[in-house]
């Protein structure tokens, strides 16, 4: 049961290893405020960080050693996170007090709402559960880590708790479940960005394949290990590897082959004068040893792992240590001494469920009992024995089907996934197709609008300046009545509408007197306004259908339809008074304005120039009658 313990001790210091940071042996020189906390974080994240996992673990330790340093004092948040690390040391050989000192971290973690700190708290529990209440309780407290961290945004966090997990299910002998937690961790280590393989896990991964029997599989993965672990330097893991490897040759019934890897790990760990890792090379090679009938040379090395176990606190390898020697002891004859080596062994094994040693001790007591007599005993032992056997073989298979069926349900999700992630990402582009389609039309339009509005604005605006134009052409400027050209379009208009109808058509053609003198008198301002003021007398005394015109400096034209001579006349009249009338005293009060109006009459063969003539000449006549009077 101990070489158990041993085993899970070594695979979780392999996974306490891999969140640690392997540096070189960095002083800490004294540091303090900020200086202090930005140091304390670098290591704390080269601890705990994605660049953590493939470093060796020879300086976690010191790591943790420098963290404890760097804590700024009175900082809540780092002490938190300090703590649940620290737990880890190497520091805890008395599994009890680790346990304690983590149980408390977790409790900070809790309070401080810190969920990456309870996991790693939670992750040393595990540790020291497995070691002081056995595999079943430190299962549960692993779940619990996965449960924790599993929707959180820790994700190699979650992988580490799955490793951890997976590392005690295979313990436990369920080994499809265990592989199943090991591809999970392999894919949450993807999550949090290390594409790599993790080669702690590809360790567990070898040994759940050593469990489930698959021999090849197991190997290939521990030869692979250990080559990396020697490009590596990593001797610690270049050992562990290489007693996996032992066991395994032993168990697929090759103990001989087994002796290359397990002396090799020997000489390494003897290099490094590592009593504990000796310890465990000599408790493999006991094994391979009692499998080789060669029962002194085993109990030698018993004897010498079992001094080491003396050394520590806890019970470390006891349950496997016992076992072992029993069967050196049976092995040798001494088959009382074995009995009660068996006594000590079987509570620990118990509690540990793992009944391929419980197998293995019931098959040793049974051969004992046998031996010494105690045929009823040995009859029940062989029945537990074989029962177990059977069982034990029945689940190898079943696991092995099992993991047939996990791979088949992984694949089936991993193909799902990725039909999802395909279609999710086409529908993306469809949309970005049609978001930039759209992105056009409204382009389009806006352009198409826009060219709309500037053909409005350009016909607008030359709709307004020939307009302008047509009524600059059509006005006046001065007075604002119609221009020379229009007032001749009116009558050229006019006479054809009098000549259609026969209705009658007179014109006056007038012109204001002396306006040269007034102009000369009083200025050609005034001169304009007079011409201004005289245009408005007029147009008002007109009626709506007679048209108004200036066609000359002072002279006007008004075309008077359906007017005849004495109704012109009378028009004429009603202007020319209007006009004298009219007070200038503001200019000069002894200045009035005087206009001469010369009347013609339409007579059917007309043309405009011989009317305008007639009207001329009329109006002549007025001038020279004196000036101030209508002539016809
Ligand atoms: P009569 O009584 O014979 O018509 O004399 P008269 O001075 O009015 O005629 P004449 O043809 O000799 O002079 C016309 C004057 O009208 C000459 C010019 O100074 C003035 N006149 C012509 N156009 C304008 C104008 O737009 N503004 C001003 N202030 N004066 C103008
Ligand atoms: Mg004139
Ligand atoms: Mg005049």
């Amino acid at each position: 049961m101990k070489r158990r313990l041993a085993l899970l001790r070594c695979l979780l210091s392999l996974l306490l290893a891999s969140i640690a940071l392997a540096t070189g042996a960095q002083q800490v020189a004294p540091a303090t405020g900020a200086d202090r906390a930005a140091r304390f974080d670098a290591v704390f994240e080269r601890v705990v960080g994605p660049s953590s996992m493939d470093s060796s673990f020879v300086d976690y330790d010191a790591n943790l050693e420098r963290l404890r340093v760097l804590l700024p004092p009175g900082d809540k948040a780092r002490d938190v996170q300090f703590r649940s690390v620290y737990c880890s040391s190497e520091r805890w050989k008395d599994s009890a007090k680790g346990l304690a000192y983590a149980t408390d971290a977790l409790a900070r973690a809790q309070a401080a709402g810190d969920i990456a700190s309870q996991g790693r708290a939670i992750f040393c529990r595990v540790d020291f559960l497995s070691v002081l209440k056995g595999g079943k309780q430190a299962l549960e407290e692993a779940g619990r880590m996965v449960a924790l961290l599993q929707n959180s945004e820790e994700r190699q966090l979650f992988a580490e708790a799955l490793s951890l997990r997976g590392s005690l299910l295979s313990d436990m002998g369920e080994q499809a479940k265990a592989l199943l937690d090991f591809q999970r961790a392999r894919a949450s280590y993807r999550e949090a960005g290390i594409e790599h393989e993790i080669d702690a896990l590809m360790m567990l991964t070898a040994v759940a394949y050593r469990r489930m029997g698959d021999w090849a599989q197991a190997e290939r993965y521990f030869t692979h290990a250990i080559n990396r672990m020697e490009e590596q330097r990593d001797w610690e893991r270049v050992v562990t590897y290489n007693i996996q490897l032992g066991y395994l040759y032993d168990e697929a019934g090759d103990p001989n082959k087994a002796e290359a890897p397990l002396r090799e790990a020997l000489a390494v760990a003897r290099s490094h004068q590592d009593d504990a890792s000796i310890a465990s090379v000599q408790i493999a090679m006991a094994t391979v040893l009692i499998d080789q009938k060669q029962f002194d040379a085993a109990f030698d090395l018993l004897a010498q792992a079992q001094s080491f176990a003396q050394t520590r606190e806890d019970h470390w390898n006891a349950d496997v240590l016992a076992l072992l020697s029993g069967q050196a002891l049976a092995g040798t004859g001494e088959h009382q001494a074995a009995l009660a080596h068996y006594r000590v062994a079987q509570p620990l094994i118990e509690r540990d469920g793992n009944e391929r040693y419980l197998a293995t001790l019931f098959r040793a007591r049974s051969a004992s009992e046998e031996a010494l007599g105690e045929t009823t005993a040995a009859l029940a032992d062989y029945k537990r024995y074989s029962d177990l056997q059977s069982s034990l073989q029945g689940k190898m298979r079943f696991q092995q089907n099992r993991l047939l069926e996990y791979e088949y349900e992984i694949r089936r999700r991993d193909f799902e996934n990725r039909r999802l992630r395909a279609e999710a990402a086409s529908r993306l582009q469809q949309v970005k197709a049609l978001q930039s389609i759209r992105h056009w039309q409204r382009l389009a339009l806006l352009l198409g609008a826009l060219l709309v509005a500037l053909l409005v604005w350009l016909a607008l605006r030359q709709w307004r300046k020939s307009g302008t134009l047509r009524t600059l052409a059509m006005t006046d400027s001065l007075t604002g009545i119609a221009s020379r050209r229009a007032i001749e379009a009116g009558l050229d208009h006019e006479l054809g509408l009098a000549a259609a109808s026969g209705q009658p058509l007179s014109v006056l053609m007038l012109d204001l007197d002396h306006f040269k003198a007034i102009n000369d008198l009083h200025g050609h301002a005034a001169g304009d306004r007079i011409l201004r003021e005289a245009s408005a007398i007029w147009k008002r005394l007109l009626r709506g259908q007679d048209q108004l015109g200036r066609i000359g400096g002072e002279e006007f034209l008004i075309l008077c339809p359906d007017t005849n001579r004495e109704q012109a006349q009378m028009v004429a009249t009603r202007l020319l008074e209007a006009t004298r009338a009219h007070g200038l005293a503001d200019i000069d009060p002894a200045l009035t304005l005087t206009v001469s109006i010369g009347i013609a009459q339409f007579e059917p063969g007309d043309t405009r120039e011989a009317l305008l003539a007639r009207a001329d000449a009329a109006l002549y006549r007025a001038k020279d009658r004196g000036r101030n009077r209508v002539e016809s």
